[in-house]
């Protein structure tokens, strides 16, 4: 026993998702499919996924925006827990990937919730800024190439409203942050923004041990 986040074991993982997670057959289906693809091992777990639609509903998020979509189980996560008239801009880059996530999310009725933009995600966020959108969104995920955190970062924190959520995934980045002797260009983006959140008295802050470390912050 200590007082600190603890490491999971695969017996004690396996009985918090026997013990916790409620899956929708939907999600199950594209998470299936995901793991068989090449970059499978990006999409997030299912518990994560679970937290979020858990945070989406919390907070009463209503307009959302997702930074890197992949095969869309995060959106889709989003989308099922947001109410008739919520609404999620997904950014990501790539057709391919994409086109998996558009199909889940038309077969599991939330197509109408989600706007997905396919271009780098620096430009469709600025441009969402551009149209009025800043201060308007309740809740930002993060998730997509960790050079340009700081600069999703950034941006999301101007779309958000004051109260609003921002989650950043990967903030642990498989325990590279903490090797001293991993200096490659992810990892110092990743440890930067870590530090900065730390200290940026726009936010209050918390890091969580979820999945491969999930930031939560609330704009003030
Ligand atoms: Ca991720």
């Amino acid at each position: 026993m200590s007082a600190r986040s603890i490491g999971l074991t695969d017996a004690l993982y396996d009985y918090l998702l026997r013990n916790s997670l409620r899956e929708p057959a939907v999600l199950a289906e594209l998470r299936a499919e995901t793991a068989a693809m090449p970059d499978g091992g990006m999409q997030i777990s299912p518990e994560q996924g679970q937290f979020m639609r858990l945070l989406v509903r919390l907070t009463g998020a209503r307009r959302c925006v997702e930074v890197g979509t992949f095969t869309g189980y995060s959106a889709l996560s989003v989308a099922l827990a947001l109410p008739d008239d919520g609404r999620l801009v997904c950014c990501d880059v790539s057709e391919d990937f994409t086109s998996v996530a558009r199909r889940y999310w038309a077969k599991a009725g939330v197509a109408d919730k989600v706007e997905l933009r396919l271009a780098p995600a620096l430009e469709s966020l600025d441009a969402l800024i551009k149209e009025g959108g800043a201060g308007q969104y309740d809740l930002a995920f993060v998730d997509a190439d960790k050079k340009n955190y700081d600069g999703y970062y950034e941006r999301c924190l101007t779309l958000l409203r004051a109260g609003g959520l921002l989650l950043v995934d990967n903030v642990l980045w498989d325990g590279a942050v903490a090797d001293p002797k991993n200096n490659d260009k992810q990892t110092i983006a990743i440890r930067r923004l870590n530090a900065k959140m730390q200290q940026d008295e726009r936010i209050d802050v918390s890091m969580l041990p979820v999945g491969d470390g999930l930031t939560l912050a609330r704009k003030r």
